[in-house]
């Protein structure tokens, strides 16, 4: 029999509709590699009891014929979604050992279609950082090595269990959320495709909060179709969540294949950069060339105002922040560090509680919020995320049905190796990326090349609002030209 966990989710779930393998074989299957890849560090919690229970119902169900979409397929959740009685972190001190008497509503979208649970993913410590470098677990290590080297590589972040997890083989899918670049930074760090739905797609309700008008939760899978699947599930209108949309979800996997002739695709000269690495330019240019090949028409656009999206970001998301972790007090949720007086109890857990990184953008925060600075920097930053969505809006106004991009700057670099002296060099990773959160709108990154290195490199496309479609049948038109980047030899 095949190795189970080279299977593609698509493949594990024709594979048990044709009763070829037990949900109970593929679920064993990934958690044996779940425990031989500890030195990844993708998992901070494996939960085979709890697994082992729903694949064994799933196989229940394909007895009677009536699973889910997702009946008996092994999902890894990132530590941000609360999961009812399973220990939920958000990969801070400050949760300690929260145990939700709650369930996500994407994540109870996935156990209603029949999805199996192997544990909580890493990520940087509330979803802040591009490196998962800030997870008060530690770092996650990329299965991507460089050519002859074994050197530690980031995964990228915040996402980097989910995609450590995904590009191994420890599990056929994973939730991820994506604030400023997620899930599409660190799914092109792994050589895996992730979306970033249009925001109000996914309900926020239960997912651990960064900066609520930007979070986003999203799939990462091995492949287009797989996402695609994914993405049906948890997708959805949810009266608990005001912000997300009541309108229909689509069988998103029926977009794959779909013919891409006349689509007119956006190349956006601000994304050129200066002293951008000539391999990402090339890249650039060969996806553009595939989707020109596939019958799509490639027109020169202009998005003036995306210089200012990652200063902009930077305030936003902060002062957002700020707000959000004020809950985190010592009263309610894990860690507690008394003091003699309340105030002074309130000060202990957050100085202990929180990394270097998360008091950095809480500092950030509410000062951009505080009185006298408010109008100079968050209402400032707030006009100029207005300018950012009209720019798109003026493209699409055009008759631009996608925008072509590369994903990141770079390939994975090595653990320590950004950041450390100033935290603005790890910011830069964001700078494809942070455009598509601040204007709300849909984008997916597709592996689509390496690099000198043999690192993967990633493609990004970002469509109109609700247009998930459309990115998911350009996405596999790249794929399909591109082929699947697997991790060369498994060391781990
Ligand atoms: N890297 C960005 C940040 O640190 C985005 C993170 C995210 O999307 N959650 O804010």
């Amino acid at each position: 029999m095949t190795d189970l966990t080279s299977l593609t989710l698509a493949e594990a779930r024709d594979g048990l509709a044709k009763k070829s393998f037990k949900a109970i074989e593929l679920t064993d299957a990934h958690l044996a590699a779940v425990e031989q890849a500890r030195s990844l560090n993708a998992f901070v919690l494996e939960t085979p009891e709890q697994a082992r229970a729903m694949a064994q119902g799933a196989d229940a169900k394909i007895a009677t014929g009536e699973g889910g979409p997702l009946n008996g397929i092994p999902l890894g959740i990132k530590d941000l979604f609360a999961t009812k009685g399973v220990r939920t972190t958000a990969c801070s001190k400050i949760l300690g050992n929260f145990v939700p008497p709650y369930e996500s509503t994407v994540t109870s979208q996935l156990w209603r279609d029949g999805a199996v649970m192997l544990g909580k993913l890493n990520n940087d410590e509330f979803a802040m950082g591009s490196s998962n470098e800030t997870s008060c677990f530690g770092p996650v290590v990329n299965p991507w090595r460089r050519a002859n080297s074994d050197a530690k590589l980031v995964p990228g972040g915040s996402s980097g269990g989910s995609v450590a997890a995904v590009s191994a083989g420890l599990c056929l899918g994973a939730t991820a959320t994506d604030t400023g670049g997620s899930i599409r930074q660190p799914a092109a760090f792994t050589g895996i495709v992730g979306l970033k739905p249009t925001y109000g797609r996914c309900s926020r309700w239960g997912i651990v909060a960064f900066a609520s008008s930007l979070d986003q939760a999203g799939p990462v899978a091995k492949t287009v179709r797989d996402t695609a699947i994914l993405m049906r599930s948890m997708a959805g209108h949810d009266p608990k969540d005001t912000t997300s949309v009541d309108i229909v979800v689509p069988d998103y996997e029926k977009a794959i294949g779909k013919s891409v002739k006349g689509m007119k695709i956006g190349i956006p000269k601000e994304y050129r950069l200066d002293g951008m690495p000539p391999e990402i330019e090339k890249l650039w240019q060969q996806g553009a060339d595939w989707l020109k090949a596939a019958g799509a028409e490639l027109v020169d656009i202009s998005l003036p105002h995306t210089k200012y999206a990652l200063p902009a970001y930077y305030i936003v998301a902060p002062a957002e922040a700020s707000s959000n972790l004020a809950r985190y007090d010592g009263v309610r949720y894990g860690l507690r560090v008394p003091g003699r007086a309340i105030g002074d109890m309130y000060e202990n857990t957050r100085a202990e509680g929180f990394g270097a990184e998360v008091r950095r953008r809480i500092m950030i925060g509410t000062y951009v919020l505080s009185a006298g600075y408010y109008d100079a920097y968050y209402l400032r930053a707030q006009k100029v995320r207005t300018l950012i969505k009209k720019d798109f809006e003026d493209c699409f106004a055009q008759g631009v049905q996608a925008i072509l991009t590369p994903a990141t700057p770079s390939a994975a670099f090595g653990i320590g190796e950004k950041g450390q002296a100033d935290p603005v060099e790890m910011y830069l990773n964001d700078i494809f990326t942070v455009t598509v959160n601040m204007a709300g709108l849909p984008g997916i990154a597709v592996p689509a090349g390496s690099d000198a290195q043999g690192l993967p490199l990633g493609l990004q496309l970002i469509g109109r609002p609700f247009e998930e479609e459309t990115l998911f049948s350009l996405g596999e038109v790249i794929e399909q030209a591109a082929g699947r980047f697997t991790p060369p030899v498994k060391w781990w």
